[in-house]
C-alpha cells in the first residue's frame, strides 16, 4: 500500500464525479505540461498564465471556492475543506507557487463569504464564473503580526462614499486579482477597522513591484484616493477584525497540506535516485544511515498526513460549541510545516549534490519549504496561540460526540460564521488519554505516554512561574512539548480510522520519542529553568524509543524501498 499521493494511480478522498474530474483534468494540466517544462518556469520565474487561464476554463476555483448557494445550480460548488486540503497537496505536489495562488484567493474569499455584503458575494462568484483569482491586502511593510498599526485608511469623501489611500505589502495576487480583500480604518470620527474591496484595473490602485523573486507575483501596490462605496465595503469595527482573523484561521489550515505535498514529490526523486546510484559497487539505500534517513523521512510524511485528515474532520465539524479546530489549525501550521522542513533536510542529507540540478522538482520543493512555517503567523506566532488551549487540554476535559470522518458533499459554512475570536482559554477538549491507552501495546506509544505523564507533572508541580510564562524563549520550548501530545493524539486517532499497519505506528513513535526528548533538552539548558523543571526535563529525556529491528526491516521493505521507481513526472 503507497500511503503517499502517487498522480498517476490517483484516487480522490471525496467520492463524487465533480471532485473526480477536478483533480484528474489538473493532474492531466501538469503531466501534459511536464518537468522539463516545470523546472524551467520555475528557474526562470514565469508567472503561471497558462494556469490560471486553465483553471479559469475549467472552472476549477469556481467549484472549489464558491459556497453552494453561490453556485448558480452547477452541483460541484461548495466550500468544502477535506477538498481543498485534498488539492491544495496536489498543487503543491507540482509546485508551491500555483498552491500559493490558490492560496490568496482562498484568502482573498475569507472576508467576502464571511461579510453581510450580498452584492459583493454575487460579484466574486460572477467573477469566479469567468475564471478570476483573488488577493488578501492585509500586511503593510512596516508592521508584520501587528495588524494593530494597520496604516491604510478610508477617509470620508464628499458623496458620501470614501478614498481609501494606503499602501500593502506582500500581498499574493495582487498583478491580477479581480477583488483585493483589503484591511484598512476609517476615519470619520472613529478608528473603525474596515474590509474594503480593490481592483487591480482601476488607475487609483498602483501595481509596484513583486516584492520577492519567485513565480508567484507577491506584491506590493499602493491606493491613491481610491474612491470606495458602500457596495465596496465588507465590513467594519470588530466584525471587520474577526473577519481578519476568521480568514487567516481558514487559510493556514491549507498550508500543511501544501507542505506534505512538496515533501511526497521530493520523496520520490529522491529515493529513486538513492536507490539506483551504485557507490563502491552497491546502491546508495544498502546504506544503512541512508536507509535510516528514508525511514525517518517516510514515517514524518505519513505522521503529517495522519494528523492532517483527521484535523480535517474537526475542522468540518466545528461550530459554536465545538472550537477544537482552533487548537488543532496551529498544531498543525507550526508542526507539519516544520516537519516538512525535516523530510527535506533528511533527504537532501543523502541526494546532495543531485539536489541542487535545475531540472528536479526536488530543487524547486528544496527553495520552497522553508516559506510555508513562516507565511500567515510565524512558528512563534502559533505555539504563543497553541499555549492558551495547554490548562484546558490536560486538566479539564470534557466530553463531545465522536467526530466522525467527513467526506460529506457539504459546504463548510460555520467557517464563515467563526463569531468572535476571544475566549480560546475556555475552549475544552475531549481526554486525550484513552486513544493513547489503546494503543499502550505499542512500545514506542507506552514511552511516549511516560513522557507525556512527566511533561504534565512538570506543568502540574513546577510550571513556568510568572517571569517564565512572560518569557518566550522559555515558553516557546514548552509549546512546543505541548504540541507534540497533540499531533500524536490526532495521529493515533486517525491511525485507527485508516487500519494503519501497527509496525507503521509504532515506528511513527519512534520519532515523536526522541523528539519529545529533544525539546525538554532544549528547556533544560535554559539559564532560566529551576532545578525542579530540569529534574523533570532530565527524566523525559533519558527515556529511550524502543528498538525493533525486525519490525524496521519490514516498514523498510513493504512500504518504504518499493517506493523506488513509483512515481516519476512526464519529462
Ligand atoms: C511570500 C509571502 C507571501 C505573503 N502573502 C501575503 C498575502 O497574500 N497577504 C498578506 O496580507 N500577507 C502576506 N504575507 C505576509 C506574511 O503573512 C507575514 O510576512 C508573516 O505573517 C510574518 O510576518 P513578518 O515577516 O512581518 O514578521 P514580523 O511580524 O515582523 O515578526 C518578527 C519576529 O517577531 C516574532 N513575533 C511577532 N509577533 C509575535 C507574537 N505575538 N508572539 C511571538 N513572537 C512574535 C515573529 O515570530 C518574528 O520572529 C506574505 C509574506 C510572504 C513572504
Amino acid at each position: 500500500m503507497n500511503y503517499l499521493l502517487q498522480p498517476k494511480k490517483y484516487g480522490s478522498l471525496t467520492a463524487d464525479a465533480g471532485t473526480r474530474a477536478i483533480m484528474d483534468k489538473t493532474i492531466a494540466f501538469f503531466e501534459k505540461m511536464g518537468k522539463t517544462r516545470l523546472t524551467e518556469d520555475f528557474n526562470k520565474k514565469i508567472w503561471y498564465r497558462e494556469f490560471v487561464d486553465y483553471i479559469g476554463k475549467e472552472q476549477i476555483f469556481a467549484k472549489l471556492l464558491t459556497p453552494s448557494q453561490y453556485g448558480g445550480g452547477d452541483p460541484d460548488c461548495r466550500w468544502d475543506t477535506a477538498r481543498n486540503s485534498e488539492y491544495s497537496e496536489l498543487l503543491a505536489f507540482y509546485g508551491l507557487g500555483y498552491w500559493y495562488c490558490f492560496q490568496v484567493s482562498i484568502l482573498g474569499l475569507g472576508p467576502i463569504w464571511m461579510s453581510g455584503n450580498e452584492a459583493a458575494k454575487r460579484k466574486a462568484a460572477t467573477l469566479l464564473k469567468k475564471g478570476a483569482i483573488f488577493a488578501f491586502g492585509l500586511s503593510e511593510r512596516a508592521h508584520g503580526a501587528d495588524i494593530y498599526s494597520t496604516e491604510t485608511v478610508l477617509t470620508p469623501d464628499k458623496d458620501g462614499g470614501w478614498l481609501a489611500n494606503g499602501e500593502k505589502y506582500y500581498i499574493g495576487n495582487g498583478n491580477e486579482a479581480e477583488m483585493v480583500s483589503t484591511l484598512g480604518r476609517i476615519k470619520n470620527g472613529t478608528d473603525d477597522y474596515c474590509f474594503f474591496v480593490t481592483n487591480y484595473r482601476h488607475k487609483a490602485y498602483e501595481l509596484k513591484k513583486n516584492v520577492i523573486s519567485h513565480q508567484e507575483y507577491v506584491s506590493n501596490f499602493a491606493l491613491h484616493d481610491y474612491p470606495i462605496t458602500e457596495e465596496d465595503l465588507l465590513s467594519r469595527g470588530p466584525d471587520a477584525w474577526d473577519a481578519a482573523l476568521n480568514t487567516v484561521n481558514i487559510g493556514k489550515f491549507n498550508i500543511g497540506p501544501a507542505s506534505i505535498g512538496v515533501t511526497e514529490h521530493c520523496f520520490y526523486e529522491a529515493i529513486t535516485h538513492a536507490a539506483n546510484r551504485i557507490l563502491y559497487g552497491m546502491p546508495v539505500t544498502n546504506m544503512p544511515h541512508v536507509k535510516k534517513n528514508f525511514m525517518d523521512a517516510w514515517l514524518r510524511i505519513v505522521g503529517m498526513k495522519l494528523y492532517q485528515r483527521r484535523a480535517t474532520d474537526y475542522f468540518r465539524n466545528a461550530n459554536e460549541k465545538d472550537r477544537r479546530y482552533l487548537l488543532y489549525n496551529p498544531t498543525s501550521k507550526m508542526k507539519v510545516t516544520l516537519q516538512a522542513e525535516d523530510v527535506i533536510n533528511l533527504l537532501w542529507e543523502v541526494i546532495a549534490a543531485k539536489g541542487f540540478e535545475k531540472d528536479t522538482y526536488f530543487a524547486m520543493g528544496a527553495a520552497d519549504i522553508r516559506g510555508p512555517s513562516k507565511l500567515e503567523g510565524t512558528v512563534h506566532v502559533n505555539i504563543q496561540l497553541i499555549r492558551k488551549f495547554m490548562k484546558n487540554y490536560f486538566f479539564n476535559p470534557m466530553t463531545y460526540e465522536p467526530v466522525r470522518t467527513d467526506f460529506t458533499a457539504k459546504d463548510d459554512l460555520f467557517l464563515f460564521n467563526q463569531g468572535p475570536t476571544k475566549g480560546l482559554g475556555a475552549v475544552q477538549f475531549h481526554d486525550y488519554r484513552p486513544v493513547f491507552e489503546a494503543s499502550r501495546s505499542l512500545p514506542n506509544v507506552a514511552v511516549f505516554m511516560d513522557q507525556i505523564d512527566l511533561f504534565k507533572a512538570l506543568l502540574e508541580k513546577a510550571g513556568p512561574d510568572t517571569a517564565q510564562d512572560m518569557d518566550p524563549s522559555f515558553s516557546l520550548p514548552l509549546g512546543e512539548m505541548f504540541s507534540i501530545v497533540v499531533y500524536g493524539q490526532l495521529i493515533l486517532e486517525q491511525a485507527a480510522f485508516n487500519n494503519v499497519d501497527p509496525d507503521i505506528v509504532n515506528q511513527i513513535f519512534d520519532f515523536m520519542v526522541r523528539d519529545f526528548a529533544r525539546f525538554a533538552l532544549q528547556i533544560y539548558g535554559m539559564h532560566n529553568s529551576t532545578d525542579a523543571q530540569r529534574v523533570y526535563c532530565k527524566d523525559i529525556m533519558f527515556i529511550k524509543a524502543q528498538g525493533d529491528d525486525a519490525q524496521y526491516t519490514r516498514v523498510w521493505e513493504k512500504y518504504v524501498f518499493p517506493l523506488n521507481g513509483e512515481y516519476a513526472m512526464n519529462e
